[in-house]
């Protein structure tokens, strides 16, 4: 019997990366799983790749994390769909790096809208669920970026600014029986530090490399990594934890 068993987990931007690491995670551990993303092709195909076990189900929803009509309608579908809703998981994310000079105004806004927006629309929507039941766990994305990366201004300020949220909702949301927590990856190797790479003119093993020589642990990380973490933050093992961020990135910020 998986640690999920009968709950129902939804995770943004699961169509691919870390998000897909971790809806697989929890379909392995028995969760019903829904995937939100922005592409309708991808998160249907990475739905149908779940591994799910018997008797649990998936859906695939269309929706912008940063759209508050979008989100309260995905999360009535997720309801509906799988007839609940325990966990929730807020990975969607983009990056649009740029020094503070050259950044304009939209790339600012569209960095803070995804992560920070979307969080709260996504934990406004799914904590009337979770206070009725009293139970829930919400995990928050944050990153290493958070304490401060060149040409991220917009990106670091969401990560950290995940943080705040983590910590506020968790006051606000204990006495309720949920959890709330977040994770900080590290370098993960997804299409989004793919993309870095390029824009930094590097190949993609070669910026990989790189960034594993100079870490403790001598290499990069996989989403399997942060989905171990997320698994455990979100189960009843760790319903003593609360309002924290967890850093998982081979001690690269030591
Ligand atoms: P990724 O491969 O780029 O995947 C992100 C997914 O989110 C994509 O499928 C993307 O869809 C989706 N998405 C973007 N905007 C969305 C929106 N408004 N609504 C719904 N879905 C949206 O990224 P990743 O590397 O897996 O990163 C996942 C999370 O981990 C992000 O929050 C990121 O900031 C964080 N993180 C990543 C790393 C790393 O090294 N990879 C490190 C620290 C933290 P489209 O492709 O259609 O845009």
């Amino acid at each position: 019997m998986g640690r999920y068993q009968g709950r129902v987990a939804v995770v943004t931007g699961a169509a691919r990366g870390i998000g897909w690491g971790i809806a697989s995670r929890f379909a392995e551990e028995g969760a019903s799983v829904a995937l939100v993303d922005l592409d309708a092709a991808a998160v249907a195909e990475a739905a149908d790749r779940l591994p799910l076990r018997p008797g649990a189900a998936a859906t695939a929803v269309v929706a912008d994390v940063s759209s508050a009509p979008a989100v309260e309608t995905a999360i009535g579908t997720v309801v509906g769909d799988l007839g609940g809703l325990h966990v929730l998981v807020n990975n969607a994310g983009v990056t649009r790096d740029n020094l503070i000079h050259k950044m304009p105004e939209d790339e600012w806004d569209l960095v803070l809208g995804v992560h920070l927006k979307g969080a709260f629309l996504m934990s406004r929507a799914a904590q009337r669920h979770f206070v009725e039941q009293r139970y829930g766990k919400i995990l928050n994305l944050s990153s290493t970026s958070a304490l401060g990366t060149r040409g991220q201004a917009n990106y670091s300020t969401a990560k950290m600014g995940v943080q705040g949220f983590t910590r506020a909702l968790a006051i606000e949301l204990g006495p309720f029986g949920v959890n709330v927590n977040a994770v900080a990856p590290g370098f993960v190797t997804t299409e989004m530090t793919d993309a870095t790479a390029a824009r930094l003119g590097l190949g993609v093993e070669e910026f990989r490399n790189a960034r594993a020589e100079r870490n403790p642990v001598r290499r990069v990380g996989s989403p399997d990594d942060i989905a171990a973490a997320a698994a455990f933050l979100c189960s009843d093992e760790a319903s003593y934890v609360t309002g924290q961020t967890l850093y998982v990135d081979g001690g690269s910020k030591l």
